[in-house]
């Protein structure tokens, strides 16, 4: 039996490439979309319904969190922090949310690993992620962190290369009402 990944997604796009590497793979990954960042409410459905669709078409399994009641506990984590730029503090604390329940996810149904597809986007920083799993697999001991830096070998080009072939939708901002502006 293959050891259960479950690996945090934002959107469609950004899971592109990283099914393509995770498919020949041992594991048997779960794509989790977990995403209370997400403004407005329009938009989450949007990028929600989109992953939806496109995991669909590709045959992948999915579990898709639960968010209205999860928008508030983000909205105080990120608290203090608003006027902070892109791939600032807001930012590792955001990623921090959405991992940290990933492995309450990945604990639920007894996964071996967790991992996420955002450092696929050359606008998050890989380090600051990796720290940021590794910190919360202490946390979530026996559950491994495991840190696979998508947007290596070109990895951004290449999932915007198959979400155009597949007319994914495409976001013009990360997602929370700050990176609108
Ligand atoms: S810019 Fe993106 S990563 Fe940063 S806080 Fe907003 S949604 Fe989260």
């Amino acid at each position: 039996m293959k050891p259960k990944l479950v690996i945090h997604t934002c959107c469609a796009v950004c899971m592109c490439y990283p099914k393509t590497l995770l498919e020949n793979e041992n594991y048997q990954t779960i794509f989790y979309f977990y995403n209370p960042n997400i403004y407005p409410i329009k938009e989450y459905e949007r990028r929600r319904d989109e992953f939806i669709d496109y995991a669909k078409s590709i045959n992948i399994s999915v579990h898709i969190e639960e968010n209205e009641k999860y928008i508030e506990e983000w909205n105080n984590d990120i608290k203090g922090f608003e006027d902070e730029p892109e791939r600032g503090a807001r930012c590792n604390i955001c990623f921090k949310h959405r991992i940290n329940k990933a492995f309450e996810y990945a604990k639920n149904i007894n996964a071996r690993y967790v991992s996420t597809v955002m450092t696929v986007s050359p606008h998050k920083d890989s380090k600051a992620i990796e720290e940021i799993g590794n910190s919360l697999a202490k946390k979530y001991s026996p559950i491994e962190y495991l840190h696979i830096d998508f947007k290596k070998k070109d990895g951004f080009k290449k999932t915007n290369i198959i979400a155009n072939e597949v007319g994914l939708y495409r976001q013009n901002y990360c997602g929370c009402r700050f990176s609108i502006r």
